[in-house]
């Protein structure tokens, strides 16, 4: 019994097989997200009818936004990324194009689920997944079951704890929350009004990303600088996360984490941070990588699994 699952990243389209544990037959294709949520489904039909459905059960679908996974709808479209996401009736979509039933969920979600079976949270039951990447992706494992809330939105939004009120406007309408404070546009901003900024390898960078700001930190003060005041941002969310959901354990995955040597004590620092009477919350690095969201929207279809 396999399944076919797609992570429907703003840059990258990913497709697998997921039989089990086992992700197979892996493609990844540009997503080109600016083009509107039509033509991403049309490209992603395209690539899933490339595959021999005999034997697929279903397909289960990662999104980078909020879910209604009770009815198979997205509630939000971000601009200029899928716009018209939220107008598409998914479940009809499936079943006109390929004769499947679909799953969709949120992909911090999904990947939750891929490790809490298969990856680093295997066996938890009260765990917090925190994506680093362009945003912060999170979600939340409370006894064993996936926090949902009413309006399917609990658990997802760590990212948008407000740290400093008066501080950088944020994709989600408010200001100062973790995920604006991290962003790559403020860490310009700040850079660029820094008086160290012509002086530091930072200003011949095109465009400015954490690469290029962990690369230079141990050589360059402005770097590190800019560094430290992310990981204090990460830091905080993981404080709050714990502080908040009574996370046992938080996994850290996304890109940023090839720097997981630098992150992770920090990380764990701010773990030691939380107002946790009853011990210490461990974090791990997340294990599957990619994979994480492909494996847990095969939870979700295979398995009658619990939210709260
Ligand atoms: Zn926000």
């Amino acid at each position: 019994m396999s399944i076919i699952a797609v992570d429907l990243g703003g840059t990258n389209l990913k497709v697998g097989v997921v039989d089990g544990a086992t992700v197979s037959s892996v493609q990844s294709v540009e997503s080109h997200s600016h083009r509107g949520a039509a033509a991403a489904l049309e490209r992603l039909a395209g690539v899933i009818g490339g595959y021999d459905l005999t034997g697929v059960t279903g397909i289960g679908l990662a999104l980078p936004t909020l879910i209604d996974s009770r009815n198979a709808r997205v509630m939000v479209s971000m601009k200029g990324k899928f716009e018209g996401l939220h107008e598409i009736d998914f479940q009809q979509w499936s079943q006109s194009k390929f004769g499947r039933p679909i799953k969709i969920e949120n992909d911090a979600h999904a990947a939750l689920l891929g490790e809490w079976k298969h990856g680093a949270a295997r066996g938890g039951r009260n765990v917090g997944m925190i994506t680093l990447g362009t945003g912060i992706g999170t979600s939340i494992m409370i006894e064993g079951r996936l926090l949902r809330g009413r309006h399917s939105q609990a658990g997802n939004l760590a990212g948008h704890f407000v740290i400093d009120p008066a501080g950088f406007p944020c994709v989600c309408g408010g200001r100062g929350c973790a995920e604006a404070q991290q962003h790559l546009s403020a860490m310009s901003q700040i850079a660029a009004a820094d008086k160290r900024f012509a002086a530091s390898p930072l200003s011949q960078t095109k465009t400015l990303d954490y690469a290029a700001i962990f690369k230079s930190a141990e050589s360059d003060p402005l770097a590190h600088d800019l560094r430290d005041r992310a990981i204090g941002v990460w830091g905080a969310v993981v404080t709050s996360m714990i502080n908040q959901f009574d996370c046992e354990q938080v996994i850290v995955g996304g890109g940023i984490m090839r720097s997981a040597d630098v992150i992770m004590p920090a990380l764990q620092a701010a773990a030691g941070r939380a107002c946790t009477p009853w011990g210490t919350a461990q974090i791990h690095p997340a294990a599957l990588g990619d994979h994480a969201a492909l494996l847990g929207m095969a939870v979700l279809l295979n398995e009658q699994f619990e939210y709260v």
